[in-house]
């Protein structure tokens, strides 16, 4: 093995800076900055310099090792990717505003990758072709690119970032369990050997398609997601995956629509109250099951719902369709309205097309096409399920009831059952054992690269600066030559030494630089170990300081090198 050559402050191209960037809110953005980490590029677009690179590097190689133990096989995907298979996904429209799309020379179209879903099933369907080649995990580590309509917080929400995406192939649900279970246990590794502090997190209500989906979320006042932690069971969600058990509704209790009265003063409290939920909550969607068939009632334009099965499924003498004409212009509607004898109607006051006093059900299909006068339990089943956001501290927690505490978090990593969604868009079998075509299910799992260095820097600094863990740290040591040539020379006299001994040593060389402000850097930068050249140097003594505790010895050269190797 060759050691890593010492890297000397003298020749580094990283400008420490005095003052915070002027447009930083976050302070993983101004440390990294001031340390001379990264620098700004463009909005959301960052360059890492040596130092923030070191960093990076040490991140993706726990990544790497972590992935490599559960038996996943490291490939490098395009980032310019064409449209055709987020097409036939549907992601290509669906993806939105946050998609890079771009036309080459001759007018096709293109697109950044934000996430590869797409092209590793099409991988797969070239490279597997029985069930002989599953399971498998493949994963990358590549930049990604969105986007982000807000990107404020440096390196935590980048434009371009880099992510470990990973994907697993099997045949049949237990198998994605298995892949799954797989990914969790190693990204609970990854973020312990990282250091850093995390929560798992439901992200998705439990019910919801029978998919699962956990966030790995790390606690910071910078963090722009929301958890709800329990504090006296294991439960963990972030508050926008938060689900209640509705109180069933029994067809037999709810009238014909037209005896439905129209409530005095119908609220959303009125609503969540009748379903049992925190009157803090808000209420997100409601499942319904048609036909056995899950379609969304709920949140006004932002789920699809197949109105061809709401249709078929409806008596037509009791359900009239009607179109995006028919509504009025009206801000008194209310958005749910339970009565007394449970789900009675439902309507919004956020979409003011629909005209009170009559239940329906809608959607954000391209005709607007409504259903009205549906009346839950004789039309549709209704799962007895709602998505609600708490949005406040002390409300129960569905599991025991006590009250949840809420706090800000980084989301780092996520998991996610895909299920079948991306094999059945581009038609993935393999032949069973049986001879016969299966169709594979998939699971995606991600971990943020890029933000988990921020996320680190958001936990671990203090007041001098950063402070990192020593896996991750662009160094082992960093020797202070607080001095003139005298220092200097016994500075690099020590690194060399330690370098030798394989330690990873920055030393701060550099003539005419004052004491005070080598220290100052040094604190900065947030290398674990400090090892002074100091008043002692002639007599070949030096002082080491823990970067954290600031507690200091003094040492011989022979003594810091065993300390430190
Ligand atoms: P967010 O909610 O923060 O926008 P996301 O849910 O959109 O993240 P995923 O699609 O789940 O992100 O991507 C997997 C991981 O990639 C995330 O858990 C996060 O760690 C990281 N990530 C996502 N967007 C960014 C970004 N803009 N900059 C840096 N890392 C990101
Ligand atoms: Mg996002
Ligand atoms: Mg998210
Ligand atoms: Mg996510």
């Amino acid at each position: 093995m060759v050691n890593a050559p010492v890297q000397r402050m003298s020749q580094l191209m990283a400008k420490t800076l005095r003052d915070d960037p002027a447009d930083a809110e976050v302070l993983s953005h101004k440390l990294l900055v001031r340390a001379g980490y990264v620098r700004r590029t463009a909005a959301g677009i960052w360059t890492w310099l040596p130092l923030g690179k070191k960093v990076l590097a040490n991140v993706e190689r726990i990544v790497r090792e972590e992935m490599d133990a559960i038996g996943g096989q490291e490939v490098l995907l395009p980032a310019l990717l064409p449209r055709e298979p987020y097409e036939a996904t549907g992601r290509w429209d669906e993806y939105g505003p946050e998609l890079f799309r771009l036309q080459d020379r001759k007018g096709g179209d293109y697109l950044l990758g934000p996430t590869h879903e797409e092209i590793f099933t099409l991988i797969v369907k070239d490279q597997a072709s029985s069930y002989k080649d599953l399971p498998v995990i493949l994963y990358q580590i590549q930049t990604k690119f969105r986007d982000e309509a807000r990107p404020r917080a440096g390196i935590l929400r980048g434009r371009e970032f880099l992510m470990k995406d990973s994907y697993s192939f099997d045949l049949a649900d237990e198998g994605l369990a298995e892949s799954y279970a797989l990914h969790r246990v190693a990204y609970q590794r990854i973020f312990q050997r990282l250091g850093l502090d995390y929560r798992i997190c439901a992200a998705t209500a439990g019910a919801m398609g029978g998919s699962k989906s956990e966030e790995f979320l790390a606690p910071a006042g910078a963090g722009e997601d929301t958890f709800a932690d329990c504090p006296s069971c294991d439960f963990a969600a972030n508050t926008e995956a938060i689900a209640y058990e509705l109180k069933p509704v029994d067809a037999a209790d709810v009238p014909a629509s037209e005896e439905i009265p129209t409530p005095d003063t119908p609220t959303i409290e009125t609503l969540a109250a009748s379903l049992g939920v925190p009157a803090s909550a808000t209420l997100k969607n409601l499942l319904v099951k048609v036909d056995g068939e899950i379609v969304a009632i709920g949140v006004p334009g932002d789920r699809e719902v197949d109105m061809g099965k709401v249709e078929a499924h409806f008596a037509p003498a009791a359900v009239e369709l009607v179109t995006a004409d028919d509504f009025t212009d009206r801000p008194d509607l209310v958005r749910g309205y339970v009565g007394p004898q449970g789900l009675e109607k439902v309507r919004y006051i956020a979409d003011p097309r629909v005209a009170p006093g009559t239940s329906w059900i809608t959607g954000a299909n391209k005709e607007h096409t409504h259903a009205k006068n549906v009346v839950a339990g004789r039309d549709f089943e209704v799962d007895a399920y709602v998505d609600v956001v708490v949005v406040q501290e002390g409300d129960p927690c569905p599991n025991c009831g006590a009250g949840l505490k809420l706090d800000r978090a980084i989301e780092i990593g996520h998991i996610f059952q895909l299920g079948r969604k991306y094999a059945d868009a581009l038609k993935l079998d393999v032949l069973g054992q049986n001879g016969k075509p299966v169709r594979v299910t998939m699971g995606s799992y991600g971990v943020g690269v890029s933000r988990a260095v921020a996320a680190l820097a958001e936990q671990t600094a203090d007041e001098h600066g950063l402070c990192w863990p020593k896996e991750v740290a662009p160094a082992d040591v960093h020797v202070v030559a607080a001095g003139k040539a005298l220092q200097i020379e016994l500075a690099l006299d020590v690194s060399q030494k330690l370098a030798a001994a394989g330690v990873r040593v920055l030393v701060d060389d550099r003539a005419g630089v004052s004491p005070g402000v080598k220290f100052t850097d040094a604190e900065l930068i947030g290398v674990p170990q400090i090892l002074v050249a100091g008043r002692r140097s002639a007599e070949g003594v030096l002082e080491l300081k823990d970067r954290r505790t600031g507690e200091r010895e003094e040492l011989t050269v022979d003594e810091a090198i065993a300390r430190l190797t």
